[in-house]
Formats: structure tokens, C-alpha cells, sequence
């Protein structure tokens, strides 16, 4: 099997087996390093003078590019900063203006839950009477009709792993006259993507996952380059202003995807990404999926054999997953909590879900049989019944 192995890049704590880089990407060797020299030597001894002299100002295009070259972006079509819930926002405000006489908003019932409310909250703002449909996501191919203004799809389902086909949806989308979003959230850096083919108008998605940009990283948008100029962005802060310094007092957007920027971009956060990008030189999308499929499988053929009790939820065929493995377990919670005393990290989505990132940057298949031994052991002896495995924590 294709194996990659960058472990050494990353700082993982002795006996722990990570299985939740697809919520939190685990700490970049670089990155402590890299954010130290952006604080002492660059805000510390350069100060103010270091937006220029240290190029803090072009950070959200220098890293943007690197982040249009993992997804298959044209360059200059990506730009950084906000958090996924602003993106989402912004791209779909712009999408309903692009389509004015429409009132649909179409999405699907697995969506992360921000996406959907982020939606419901615009249509508040808007008042223009639109309507959000989210039906189940195997039903949303044939909802896509000429009433819908917006498709808005998360490619990979957050419970699940499900895969959305982004090619023939997004081409099903335009022959409907509707604007593309594709939600990038767990697609960036876990599977191999064609943004600049497959020609969404909208793809947004965040850092602090599979890209290992750390707690808070800023998320990223693309704008197809063709449209960027008929954008007319809702959070027209000065960032996004042709020429911010010119302190006009009218809006005028940036030629570019730069007019989605808001307004000041988090420096230290930035740094800290370009660091944990730096992991992905000289490593391919393609040899990080068929790695990721082969370890998958073995998980998954590992925990059926060894825990019946568990019953899979994810899609079996790996062609049909994102770079995750789900189980329904009626104690999910409280199994996740007896996995991590252990050193197993993974985590639970209400109501049953136990979910395992398979991250092939830092996983061999000796991690993935320990993990897959631990879970076993865990709903076997039933250690999760102890009390102390019950109580909820505020994040799960
Ligand atoms: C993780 C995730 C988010 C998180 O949004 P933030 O604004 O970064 O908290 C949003 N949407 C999807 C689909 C996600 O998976």
C-alpha cells in the first residue's frame, strides 16, 4: 500500500493514536517555531512597518495560492481569513445576487449546521421572501430545477464521510441556470479535487482540519475568475477595497477574489498555516487518497470483525467516502470518552455517530490496527459504561 508518512512533521504527543485531524489538525513541527518568529522578530522588532517589510498585507493571496494549489484553483482565485461561517455566508449572498428573479436556496438535510443557518439568517436580513430546501442528500440531484437560485453543498457529510459527486452535480447546477457553493470543510487536503475544472462559481472551506492550520485558522474562498468582477460582496470592509490606503469613503471592490476579504487578516494565524502547509510539498493529492482508502478499509474490516455492536455509517465503497470512518453505537459518547483515556482520539456526533479522521500524513497501518484493537477492547469489556465516561463535555 502507498504509504506517506510525514509523522515526523508533526509534534503528537507519546501514545496517542490521532484519529480526529479531520476536526483539529494535529500541532506542525514548523509551526511554534514560525508563529514565535512572527511575534518577536517581526510584530516584536519591526512593529507596525512589518505589514510591508514582513508582507503581512499579501499574507491572504501568498497563502491563498498555496491553498488554490491543494484544491486545483487557478492561482489568484483563492483568497484567506474569517471563519468558515463568514465564507459561507458571503459566497451565498453573492450567489443570490447573481440570480435575482430566483428564490431557492437549495442545500441538503446532512449539511453542517452553520451552512443552514447561515442561510436562514440571510434570508432574515434579505426579507426578499427566498426559501432554503434541504432535502436528504441523495435527493438533491433531482431537486435542482429552474426555481433554484443557489446550490449549496457541503461535498463531504461531517457525520457520515458520504462523498457528493461535485463533477455531475455542479454540472447539473449550471444547466439549471443555478450558482455552484461547494463547502470544502472536510474535502481540502483529504481528497483530490478539481476546483478550476469542475468550475463552481463558489468554493469555500477551512484551514484548521486536513490542512493542520491550527485552532482559529482562517478559512479560505475562491471566486471563479470569470465572475469575480460581478460580485458585489456584503461585507464590504476596507480589506476588500481596491485600494485600501486611498481611504475613499465609497466602496469599490478589488479587481479579484481580494474583495472578499473584510478586514484585518489574523497575522500569527496566517503564519502558523503557511508553516503547516509546508507539509504538503512534494506530496500529491493522489497518493494521499489511495492511502487514505487502503487505511479505511482496514479499519473498517478491522472493528467489523472485531466488534459486531458497532455498525458502520459510513459509505463501504471507498470511492463514495471522504477521508473518514463513522460507526452508529447507541453509547457512542460515552465509547469515544473510554477511547481517549486510552490515547485513541476520536470524537462523537450527536445522536450516535463515533467518527475517526484517517489522516495518512501522520497513520501507518500500525496505528490503524492498534486503534481498531483499543475500539474492540473498549465495547467488549463495556468500559464505557463507567460513570465517568457518561458526563457530556461542552465540545464532543
Ligand atoms: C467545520 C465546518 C464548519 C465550521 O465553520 P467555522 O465558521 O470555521 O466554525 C462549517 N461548515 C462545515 C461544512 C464544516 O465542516
Amino acid at each position: 500500500m502507498t504509504t506517506i508518512l510525514r509523522k515526523h512533521h508533526f509534534d503528537l504527543p507519546d501514545g496517542v493514536i490521532y484519529l480526529d485531524g479531520n476536526s483539529l489538525g494535529p500541532l506542525p513541527r514548523s509551526a511554534a517555531e514560525r508563529a514565535a518568529h512572527t511575534i518577536t522578530q517581526e510584530w516584536g522588532l519591526e512593529l507596525i512597518k512589518a505589514w510591508n517589510s514582513a508582507g503581512w498585507m499579501d499574507l491572504p493571496a501568498r497563502i491563498g495560492d498555496r491553498v488554490a494549489a491543494l484544491i486545483k484553483a487557478q492561482p489568484g482565485s483563492v483568497t484567506m481569513g474569517d471563519t468558515l461561517s463568514i465564507k459561507v455566508y458571503q459566497a451565498l449572498d453573492a450567489a443570490l445576487k447573481l440570480r435575482p428573479n430566483r428564490k431557492v436556496i437549495l442545500s441538503d438535510s446532512g449539511n453542517f449546521p452553520t451552512d443552514l443557518y447561515m442561510a436562514q439568517g440571510l434570508i432574515d436580513t434579505l426579507a426578499k421572501g427566498h426559501v432554503l430546501r434541504t432535502p436528504p442528500p441523495d435527493d438533491v440531484q433531482d431537486a435542482i430545477n429552474d426555481d433554484v437560485a443557489v446550490v449549496m453543498l457541503t461535498q463531504v457529510d461531517y457525520r457520515t464521510g458520504r462523498l457528493h459527486d461535485m463533477a455531475a452535480i455542479t454540472a447539473r447546477a449550471h444547466a439549471a441556470g443555478a450558482v455552484m457553493i461547494w463547502d470544502l470543510a472536510h474535502s481540502a487536503g483529504a481528497v483530490p479535487l478539481d476546483i478550476a475544472g469542475c468550475a463552481p462559481e463558489f468554493a469555500v472551506g477551512c484551514t484548521y482540519k486536513f490542512l493542520n492550520g491550527g485552532p482559529g485558522a482562517p478559512a479560505f474562498i475562491h471566486i471563479r475568475p470569470d465572475i469575480a468582477p460581478l460580485v458585489n460582496p456584503a461585507l464590504a470592509g476596507w480589506m476588500g477595497h481596491e485600494a485600501p490606503f486611498a481611504m475613499d469613503p465609497d466602496y469599490r471592490p478589488a479587481p479579484s477574489t481580494e474583495r472578499m476579504r473584510v478586514g484585518t487578516p489574523p497575522v500569527v494565524q496566517l503564519s502558523i498555516l503557511d508553516a503547516a502547509l509546508d507539509v504538503w510539498d512534494g506530496v500529491t493529492m493522489a497518493d494521499i487518497r489511495a492511502a487514505s482508502i487502503a487505511l479505511s478499509d482496514l479499519f473498517i474490516a478491522k472493528v467489523e470483525a472485531g466488534c459486531p455492536a458497532l455498525r458502520l455509517a459510513s459509505p463501504r465503497d471507498g470511492a463514495q467516502r471522504g477521508s473518514q470512518v463513522s460507526f452508529h453505537f447507541a453509547h457512542g459518547y460515552a465509547a469515544i470518552q473510554a477511547l481517549i483515556d486510552r490515547g485513541v482520539i476520536g470524537d462523537f456526533r450527536a445522536p450516535d455517530i463515533m467518527r475517526f479522521g484517517i489522516t495518512p500524513l501522520y497513520l501507518d497501518e500500525d496505528d490503524i490496527s492498534a486503534a481498531a484493537d483499543h475500539i474492540c477492547d473498549v465495547i467488549q469489556t463495556e468500559i464505557w459504561r463507567d460513570p465517568k465516561y457518561q458526563t457530556r463535555a461542552r465540545v464532543t
